[in-house]
């Protein structure tokens, strides 16, 4: 078993420490953290003679505000030293824990507060679709293979959480006419009209969602909304009512698939948003993915959730943080790891269409793609909303999300669960 000195300086040791256990659950083997040099197989420290050697300067820009990715890694994602060598441990620690999140300029946020996927390094070295910290790792292990216990690069298989951000239920009628008037799609609205007779439900479809997951073997999270109507910049939240949430996500636990609160862009805090479920929600994602990273960390924790599944870009698919797997991120104020795990989130519906562009036939190709360059040694989160699990205007994402996890199922990729994921990351 790898035996893990790291020096005892309360500039780093806390968060070298992090980041030994991010590698560790990477390589899915447990470490030994040893008090003694001569106890351990690995040292790392920064004063003396040790096999990883730590960057204090690194650690002293954090503790004095620099933080910004144009200050820590000017000229490529890997960190250097003064002397031009690159640090990989630094440069974990700084990736995975965001940390170019944490002080922000207006001029790096969207007009509803978000950090832009163009203001990240992700986007101006072009790793976004890369698990980046994943390589570093790889890299580190062929330096050091006592990391994996000699036994190599790990490949363990991705696997996949999939889910649904349930923001309507009730008014799919009216979206869909509107839809069909302004495209001028005459056939459209003869079949929304004719479903608004026939009483069909629209956007009304747990049922449905529930059984296109369980017939390849999926059992997905669904996050529900606990606050109705338009907050003051026009964002719109649920169309359904406490008693709607209620009874639907009743129905999803009694299927055996998990419930989330999808925290509202209200003002209202978790507490008072979490109050209005029938059970305690342990699992979150944003609405609309509007939150600051660290700030929202703080929330998370304070709540008391076991995890956090918002950590994506709304623009562009990929790891936000550069890294394939769920982490208990790093408080920064505190000098600990936080509580909860955080699951970063990597393809949502409406990225691939409305952000990036695509053709809804291009859908599939594209996400085949991506699944293709990151099989192994990732846990991808995949967002598919119930308004694009329809026979209308999105018929054809639907076709794609079916497309899509057939494809996960045949290549015998195993879904997981956000509890599953809470067991499996706490340090
Ligand atoms: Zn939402």
């Amino acid at each position: 078993m790898p035996q893990i000195f790291i020096e005892k300086d309360p500039l780093y040791f806390n968060k070298i420490k992090w980041v030994m256990t991010i590698i560790s659950q990477y390589c899915k083997i447990p470490y030994n953290f040893v008090s003694e040099v001569s106890q351990s197989n690995i040292s790392i420290g920064s004063a003396g003679d040790y096999n990883i050697c730590i960057d204090n300067v690194f650690f002293l820009k954090l503790k004095n505000g620099q933080t910004k990715w144009k200050q820590i890694l000017p000229d490529g994602p890997v960190y250097k030293n003064e002397k031009g060598d690159e640090c990989l441990l630094e440069t974990i620690f700084y990736l995975v824990n965001c940390i170019q999140e944490l002080t922000i300029d207006k001029s790096e946020l969207d007009h509803y507060g978000r950090f832009k996927y163009t203001s990240s390094l992700q986007y101006h070295y072009g790793i976004i679709e890369t698990n980046f910290v994943g390589q570093l790792i790889d890299r580190l292990i062929e330096k050091y293979p006592i990391l994996s216990d000699g036994m190599g690069i790990p490949n363990h298989p991705s696997q996949f959480f999939l889910s649904h951000d349930i923001d309507l239920l009730h008014s799919g009628w009216k979206v869909e006419v509107y839809l069909a008037l302004k495209e001028y799609n005459w056939k459209g609205l003869a079949k929304a009209l004719k479903d608004i007779l026939l009483r069909k439900p629209f956007y009304n479809n747990i049922d449905s969602v529930l059984k296109i997951d369980k017939s390849c073997g999926f059992t997905s999270c669904f996050y529900w909304l606990p606050a109705f109507g338009k907050d003051k910049n026009g964002i719109m939240n649920a169309d359904y009512s406490i008693d709607d949430l209620v009874e639907m996500s009743t129905k999803v636990a009694d299927e055996g698939f998990s419930n989330g609160i999808h925290k509202s862009s209200f003002h209202t805090s978790f507490g008072e948003e979490m109050n209005r479920f029938p059970f305690k929600p342990e699992h979150n994602r944003y609405h609309f993915l509007k939150f600051q990273t660290h700030e929202a960390w703080k929330e998370i924790e304070l709540a008391g959730l076991k995890t956090d599944a918002s950590l994506g870009f709304a623009e562009h698919i990929g790891f936000r943080n550069s890294y394939g797997l769920p982490f208990v991120p790093f408080d920064m104020d505190n000098d600990q790891p936080f509580s909860f795990v955080e699951i970063p989130l990597h393809v949502m519906d409406g990225t691939l269409t409305q952000y990036m562009g695509l053709k809804p036939v291009k859908v599939l190709e594209k996400f085949q793609n991506f699944i293709s360059i990151n099989s192994s040694n990732s846990v991808i989160s995949i967002l598919w909303h119930n308004n694009e699990l329809t026979e209308y205007t999105h018929y054809e994402m639907f076709m794609n999300y079916k497309s899509l996890i057939k494809y996960m199922f045949e290549q015998g990729h195993i879904g997981v669960t956000p509890n599953g994921m809470y067991n499996d990351f706490q340090p």
